[in-house]
């Protein structure tokens, strides 16, 4: 539900590639100077929804500013390294061992292309080490070095294979279709994107994780949340209902929905049953029945097709006159290129920065309606959902670290969830059920 680094619905794996590095991370920043002791004459402010102890504001403060430091500076990084690579013609260099070996296309995209992407994530290598540091250094991870090690190379193995392809797919479409390949390679994309949710739970988070039936490991919680769903008017199978073992490599809690058709289901990471109380557990998931119920998956999926043909035409416009200026420097021939990839990941790298408050605006629009609904969902099933809802977040915000008040550019820019300060406080408010208010999902 925090969602700290996974993205809820996948993006399309080319996408994810491309912007690989850009501000999709979360990060805030600072908050602003703690408030003094009101004077005696002065009325008392009420307390505020969401407050951390000073010892962990502190790390807090610290850590959301060296998140947003990562975010930027990740997307700098990358934009600077390919500006770097192109004028040093390592493309053209690349390319031009390629077509020596072979003059076929398909043959040559298999030597170009495994190498560009290792390079890649090695020049993203001491952001994602530094970052992992971090989380270790905070106790926000407990990953041992090997254990990371090793999924970063599952990681890059999954990278080579699906991006591999999906450029083979996309350079064919290019010389077939050098004026309107953006529009039929997103035409292609738009099944792939689907498979890829669609498989996504089944064979590409097994890898990563470890994941059993709910039922299996917590039957009683299972019959709590069949009760909520049935309360809620949901028909949300137990077989839905999946455990993950989070906790061999985070300490924070989550959970989340994923999946598409026969494979959607909400998962629940195992130390959110370990930390939260039962009433907690219910708000929680009550939320990701939000997602399931309004249909986010769906209307994520429509919401990506739509920034993604924006960004392919852009990308269609600027590659092309990016490569005509830069003739004499870059010497890359034409879009059909191999070396045109890094103008095109240059290109992506800088639009899908500017896209992100775009894309986190309509992430953070999803997660407030989750919220309302996971807070009207329990209303009648715990004491007062109100302060369930608040103390929730309380947990989820000092786990982890999150420091109150962000900075709102900041939180605009690369929030995909509205901060904590703010879901706690508008839970701490929201009652539908007063007289002369009506729920906004539940009826009365
Ligand atoms: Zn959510």
């Amino acid at each position: 539900m925090p969602s700290p680094t996974r993205a809820r619905f996948l993006i399309p794996l080319l996408a994810l590639l491309l912007v690989s590095g850009a501000a999709t991370a979360r990060a805030q920043q600072s908050p602003p100077p703690t408030q003094s002791t009101p004077a005696q004459s002065q009325p008392v402010r009420p307390a505020p929804a969401y407050n951390l102890p000073p010892a962990i504001l502190a790390k807090a403060i610290t850590l959301t500013r060296l998140r947003a430091i990562l975010a930027f500076g990740g997307t700098a990084w990358t934009i600077l390294v390919l500006l770097l690579v192109l004028a040093g013609r390592w493309p053209v260099a690349l390319r031009d061992w390629a077509e020596r070996i072979t003059p076929g296309k398909w043959l040559q995209g298999l030597l170009f292309l495994p190498p560009a992407i290792v390079f890649l994530t090695v020049v993203s290598l001491p952001f994602d080490i530094y970052s992992q540091h971090i989380e270790r250094a905070y106790g926000l991870s407990v990953q041992s070095w090997p254990s990371w090690t090793l999924d970063q190379l599952k990681a890059l193995g999954l990278s080579i294979v699906i991006g591999t392809l999906l450029l083979q797919v996309l350079f064919r479409v290019i010389r077939v279709s050098p004026r309107k390949w953006w529009l039929w390679f997103w035409l292609c994309t738009l099944p792939i994107l689907v498979f890829a949710v669609f498989i996504s739970p089944i064979w590409i988070d097994p890898i990563f994780n470890h994941f059993s039936p709910l039922q299996k490991s917590n039957p009683a919680l299972t019959a709590q949340l069949e009760q909520l769903a049935q309360h809620a008017g949901l028909d949300i199978p137990p077989q839905r209902m999946f455990l993950m073992k989070a906790s061999e490599k985070v300490t924070g809690e989550n959970a989340y929905v994923t999946g598409i058709g026969a494979t959607t289901r909400i998962v629940v990471w195992d130390n959110t049953i370990r930390k939260l109380p039962p009433d907690e557990i219910l708000f929680v998931v009550g939320h990701e029945m939000g997602h399931y119920v309004l249909r986010h998956i769906y209307k994520g999926l429509a919401f990506t097709a739509l920034v993604l043909v924006v960004l392919l035409w852009l990308a269609y416009v600027c590659v092309g006159w990016l490569i005509r200026r830069t003739q004499p420097s870059w010497q890359i021939r034409s879009m059909d290129d191999w070396a045109a990839l890094a103008v095109l990941l240059l290109v992506f790298t800088v639009f899908g920065f500017l896209a992100s408050p775009i894309t986190n605006s309509f992430s953070r629009w999803e997660e407030h309606q989750a919220d309302v609904f996971g807070q009207e969902a329990i209303h009648g099933l715990v004491p007062d959902p109100q302060v369930t809802a608040q103390k929730a977040f309380v947990a989820l915000g000092s786990d982890y670290l999150e420091a109150p008040n962000p900075n709102p550019l900041i939180e605009f820019w690369l929030y995909s969830h509205p901060s904590i300060s703010e879901r706690a406080k508008f839970a701490a408010h929201y009652d539908p059920w007063l007289p002369g208010r009506h729920p906004r999902y539940f009826r009365k």
